[in-house]
């Protein structure tokens, strides 16, 4: 890793079983775990009685039914989706054939995009779920009252063009969906996945009052403002990193992917070559970087590239 950024990768849990990491807070992690979920989805639920949750998870019975059981004797009132991927949303499905609570969220999936970034082509990270719809369409800054409690809708999108996240406002928790994780950086993966947004919806962070961040993956963040700034700084770094690439005459992402991942294992590489691509995606909306066999097309993971200057000063 380019960036000291202080990863977390404790987590102490048991799969199916409904636990209290916080007064106002529980949590039931998924059997799904893997180079990118880490132990698996966390779903999270808020308040007691009457209670919120926030990504039922993947197509798993078994997560469901022990969500289902953890909460007998309770009711849960709104479901809150932070985005489309397969590890998050499809358990909205499944829950309801347990119970009729709306479901909240930006909207179906690439609903944030900028239809300029082309159609989802690429199937990595965890996938996309397509199959669902929310049933409250939510903004930036709107407020879903609970029975006791309320979250203010934070719109982040960069990981997908729609994830939102929700911030508790009465406990001052913002749930980060994988905007932000503390155990490893998140996968930002063209079309759909926007680094330059990203950044940007990193930043937007900053100006929040949140004691404490709760990703689905791995566990809480304590000192959230700080652990961005790592976050912001890792990706400019990365961004330095790749320009250097150029510099030195490597121009293709398969060959940065084998300069700036050494230490990966290869099985990985093709997942960090969309993070490069999106790494790339940026310098050329910025003008560092073109593509060398068409400058005005966005960047793709078989192109070549230049930076900008040096291809002028060639011609
Ligand atoms: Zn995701």
């Amino acid at each position: 890793m380019p960036a000291d950024i202080r990863f977390n990768r404790e987590l102490d849990f048991e799969y199916g079983v409904l636990e209290t990491v916080a007064p106002s807070i529980r949590r039931v992690i998924a059997r799904n775990p893997s180079p990118f979920t880490f132990h698996g989805t966390g779903t999270y639920v808020v308040g007691h009685g009457r209670v919120a949750v926030i990504d039922p998870g993947p197509a798993l019975g078994a997560h469901i039914d022990a969500l289902v059981h953890g909460l007998r004797g309770e009711t849960i009132t709104h479901v809150l989706v932070t985005h489309t991927h397969l590890d998050h949303s499809p358990g909205c499905a499944l829950l309801r054939g347990h119970v009729s609570a709306p479901t909240y969220g930006f909207g179906p999936h690439g609903s944030g995009r900028n239809p300029a970034a082309g159609d989802e082509t690429v199937v990595v990270e965890e996938g996309a779920d397509f199959e669902f719809a929310p049933d409250v369409e939510v903004r930036d800054g709107d407020v879903i009252e609970c029975d006791g409690f309320s979250f203010e809708c934070v719109y982040t999108p960069g990981h997908t063009s729609n994830h939102m996240c929700y911030r508790l406002r009465e406990d001052r928790a913002l749930f980060c969906g994988d905007h932000v994780m503390g155990w490893s950086t998140t996968i930002v993966s063209p079309p759909d996945g926007h680094m330059g947004t990203y950044i940007a919806s990193l930043e937007r962070l900053l100006g929040g009052a949140d004691r404490t961040y709760w990703p689905t993956h791995g566990a809480l963040i304590r000192k959230p403002k700080p652990y961005v700034e790592s976050l912001i700084e890792h990706r400019r770094l990365r961004a330095w990193q790749v320009e250097a690439c150029l510099r030195d005459g490597i121009d293709t992402i398969p060959e940065m992917v084998k300069r700036l991942y050494r230490d990966l294992p290869v099985r990985m590489h093709p997942a960090a070559a969309r993070s490069v691509l999106s790494t790339m995606t940026l310098l050329v909306e910025q003008g560092v970087a073109i593509r060398r066999d068409s400058g005005s097309a966005p960047a793709s993971i078989d192109a070549g590239y230049a930076l900008a200057a040096q291809r002028s000063g060639q011609r």
